[in-house]
C-alpha cells in the first residue's frame, strides 16, 4: 500500500468546510507508521545535522523516531508554561489569536545545524515559529521534513530560502 492509501479524510472536520486529514490512521496500522518513519527519514540521508527538533505533540511522534534511528538528538518545542528549565519563547499566529511556543535555551547551541520534524504544514505559520526559536539561539535549519502539506494554504510563502520537503501534498 502507498503511504496516502493509510490515510483517512474527515469531511468537515472540525467545522464545516474543512477536510481534515487524519495523522492517527497512519499510526494504528503498523505498516502505515513503519513506511511514515522511513519514507522521513529517507529525506534525510546525506544531510548533515546535529539534532531533530519537533512541536508537540504530533512533531514528537514522527521525530523521536527518526532522532533515535539516526543516533541524534530529540528536542521538544512545547506549548507556553510546560517546559521546567529557562526556555526561549516565541509567539505565533493560530486561526484565532495568538499562540506561544518554547524551546529549552540550553538544548541548542550555537552553529548546530537542525532539523525540523512535523507532522502536517498548514499555513506555515508553526513551522516559522520553530525557525525563529532556533535562529535566536544562534542555530541553523537545515531542513524541515513533512509528513503532510496542504498546498492551497501557501505555508511555503512563509518559508522562502529554507528547505522544505513533504511526502503527501494534497492540494
Ligand atoms: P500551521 O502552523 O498552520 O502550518 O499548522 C500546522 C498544524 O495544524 C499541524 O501541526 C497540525 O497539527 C494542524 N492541522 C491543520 N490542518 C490539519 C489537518 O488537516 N490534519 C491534521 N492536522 C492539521
Amino acid at each position: 500500500m502507498k503511504i496516502e492509501d493509510y490515510v483517512l479524510s474527515i469531511p468537515d472536520f472540525p467545522e464545516p468546510g474543512i477536510v481534515f486529514r487524519d495523522v492517527t490512521s497512519i499510526l494504528q496500522d503498523a505498516d502505515g507508521l513503519h513506511l511514515a518513519v522511513d519514507l522521513m527519514q529517507e529525506k534525510l540521508e546525506g544531510i548533515d545535522f546535529d539534532l531533530v527538533v519537533g512541536p508537540e505533540s504530533r512533531g514528537f511522534i514522527f521525530g523521536v523516531p527518526i532522532a533515535y534511528n539516526m543516533h541524534k538528538p530529540f528536542i521538544p518545542v512545547r506549548k507556553e508554561g510546560k517546559l521546567p528549565r529557562e526556555t526561549v519563547s516565541v509567539e505565533y499566529e493560530l486561526e484565532y489569536g495568538t499562540g506561544v511556543l518554547e524551546i529549552h535555551k540550553d538544548a541548542i547551541k550555537p552553529g548546530q545545524r537542525v532539523v525540523i520534524i512535523d507532522d502536517l504544514m498548514a499555513t506555515g505559520g508553526t513551522n516559522q515559529a520553530i525557525i525563529n526559536l532556533v535562529e535566536s539561539l544562534g542555530a541553523t535549519v537545515v531542513k524541515t521534513v513533512f509528513l503532510m502539506e496542504l498546498k492551497g494554504l501557501k505555508g511555503r510563502d512563509k518559508l522562502v530560502g529554507y528547505d522544505v520537503e513533504s511526502i503527501i501534498a494534497y492540494e
